[in-house]
């Protein structure tokens, strides 16, 4: 832990704050307004997804938290730090859309960089790759090459690659996008596991209603352009890991799932309060 002060009154103790957030791009054709005033919190531990229409900056508002883009007005930080400066410290593991892979590096490599980067020695490298990789799925594709291998495989490399340091912020951009449903599925069970082990946060980006659901706390609804925030229902399910592997069939489950579709689809509010949950 670094003492620089801080510039924002941010609460150290939750994994990302975002302030009155606004995103505009410049291009030849004019501007993009990309994101309105943006308001999230979440706190340490919690797993949030954003879900919305294609093209309402979710993927902006991520990139905003990564610090690989700045926003045009607000602010945004991570652990109470700025976002470069949590970035710079590698606070957070990142499975985007694209896989990212280092194609010269085999699959081991490629896992075992944030660790490498991080001055981890060579043996508990060696064991914790191991690990990832049979929990991915990947175990016989060690010293394979990113092209050598399927879409879906590339992006079970970059999750397990995110998950090398057991951070406490993982920033995922529809990173289950690619993988078949099956695989899907365990790996959304995997990711639940992991959370409950490791207590990290998740900031999570889909476009499927039912994954949103299984896995989060809270489901940030966000309208088209100008991205808003329209609602964020939380979730009353119980996703202790014993549960887990039934909750896609519950009740509980499909009430959720209906609150977030017509969050979605009419932008109508949803009575306030969890639905259908007390009475089960
Ligand atoms: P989502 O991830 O929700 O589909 P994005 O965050 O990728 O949406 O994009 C939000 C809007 O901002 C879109 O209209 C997109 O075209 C625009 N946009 C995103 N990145 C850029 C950029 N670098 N330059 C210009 N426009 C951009
Ligand atoms: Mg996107």
């Amino acid at each position: 832990m670094t003492t620089q002060t801080q510039p924002q009154a941010a609460d150290t103790t939750d994994a990302v704050t975002v302030r009155g957030v606004d995103k505009t791009f410049e291009t030849r054709s004019g501007q993009v307004h990309a994101l309105q005033s943006i308001d999230l919190t979440v706190s340490a531990g919690e797993f949030v997804s954003l879900i919305g229409p294609s093209g309402c900056g979710k993927s902006t508002l991520m990139r905003l938290i990564a610090d690989l883009d700045q926003p045009t007005a607000g602010s945004v930080s991570v652990f109470g730090k700025t976002a470069k400066q949590a970035r710079l410290d590698q606070d957070y593991g990142i499975a985007f859309q694209q896989a990212g892979l280092l194609p010269w590096r085999t699959v081991s490599a490629n896992v075992g960089l944030p660790l490498e980067l991080h001055g981890t020695s060579s043996r508990e490298r060696t064991s914790r790759i191991t690990e990832l990789l049979d929990m991915v799925g990947l175990s016989d594709f060690s010293d394979r090459y990113p092209d050598q291998l399927s879409g879906g495989m590339q992006q079970r490399v970059a999750i397990a690659r995110s998950l090398a340091e057991k951070p406490d912020l993982l920033l995922m951009d529809e990173p289950f996008g690619a993988l078949d449903e099956m695989t899907r599925e365990r790996m959304q069970t995997e990711l639940v596991r992991i959370c409950a082990e490791t207590g990290a946060a998740v900031v999570f980006v889909t476009h499927s209603i039912p994954e949103a659901v299984y896995l989060s706390d809270r489901v940030v609804v966000m309208s088209p352009r100008p991205g808003r925030i329209q609602e964020i229902i939380p979730m009353a399910l119980d996703r202790a890991p014993a549960a887990a592997d039934g909750l896609r069939e519950e009740r509980a489950f499909f009430d959720m799932v209906t609150a977030v579709r017509e969050a979605l689809h009419t932008g109508s509010p949803v009575p306030s309060g969890p639905r259908g949950v007390e009475n089960r």
